[in-house]
């Protein structure tokens, strides 16, 4: 668990390990892509989240024993923040409950866009991702991220050991061979692939057919 604070702030963040597979409330959470960690995540205000940041978890409301606990996000998203006004949502559940909210005292449509901001706009997966603009939210951010891809990207070479086997009848071991050497030939011009055993170093075989 790391302890976060941010700046101007009184309480203390605590971002918990997040949890993984399926969980009391039928919810998955998706692991972190890549090689990314929550160790890699900084806490900041939402009006602070930049396009592409990974956003991983919010806080629940209330400190317990001065803290205020991770609320993971269950499929953590990378953030497309914009003011209400500028959202291309037509009408998702929260959008909705903000306009219930306006029509309440329309004293507060001037309060909408400064109390409220969007992260994501909603999608097939779920409503808009609507936060107030103080509320601290741990993200990794979008350049952490694509450092992360990168490194993916560049897989160190290791080596492999390729066999390659077929059954002959033949009469004489140089007879089996020469065969071989002839079928072996043949994949260059008008044979399927063969399938190959491909063992690594660590002695894990797969086992390869570059037709399928
Ligand atoms: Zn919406
Ligand atoms: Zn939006």
């Amino acid at each position: 668990m790391r302890r976060l604070t941010l700046p101007g702030h009184p309480d203390t963040f605590a971002l918990t390990e997040r949890p993984t597979g399926h969980h009391d409330d039928d919810d998955d959470y998706e692991p972190l892509p890549g090689s990314l960690t929550l160790d890699d995540a900084v806490l900041v205000a939402s009006r602070e989240v930049q396009p592409g940041d990974l956003v991983v978890a919010y806080f629940e409301k209330h400190a317990e024993h001065g803290l205020r606990l991770a609320d993971h996000v269950v499929g953590p998203f990378s953030a497309a923040p914009h003011a209400l006004r500028d959202c291309p949502c037509t009408g998702c559940e929260e959008c909705t409950e903000v306009r219930t909210w306006t029509l309440a005292d329309p004293a507060r449509v001037a309060d909408v866009s400064s109390r409220f901001l969007c992260l994501l706009p909603a999608d097939d997966d779920g409503p808009c991702v609507h936060a107030y603009p103080n509320e601290p939210v741990a993200v990794i951010r979008a350049a952490t991220v694509a450092a992360a891809e990168d490194q993916a990207d560049e897989q160190p070479l290791r080596e492999y050991h390729v066999a390659w086997a077929a059954d002959f009848e033949a009469s004489s071991p140089e007879e089996a061979a020469q065969m071989a050497y002839e079928q072996l030939k043949s994949y260059a011009t008008d044979a399927l692939p063969p399938v190959l055993e491909v063992r690594d170093p660590d002695g894990r075989t797969v086992v390869l057919d570059l037709m399928a």
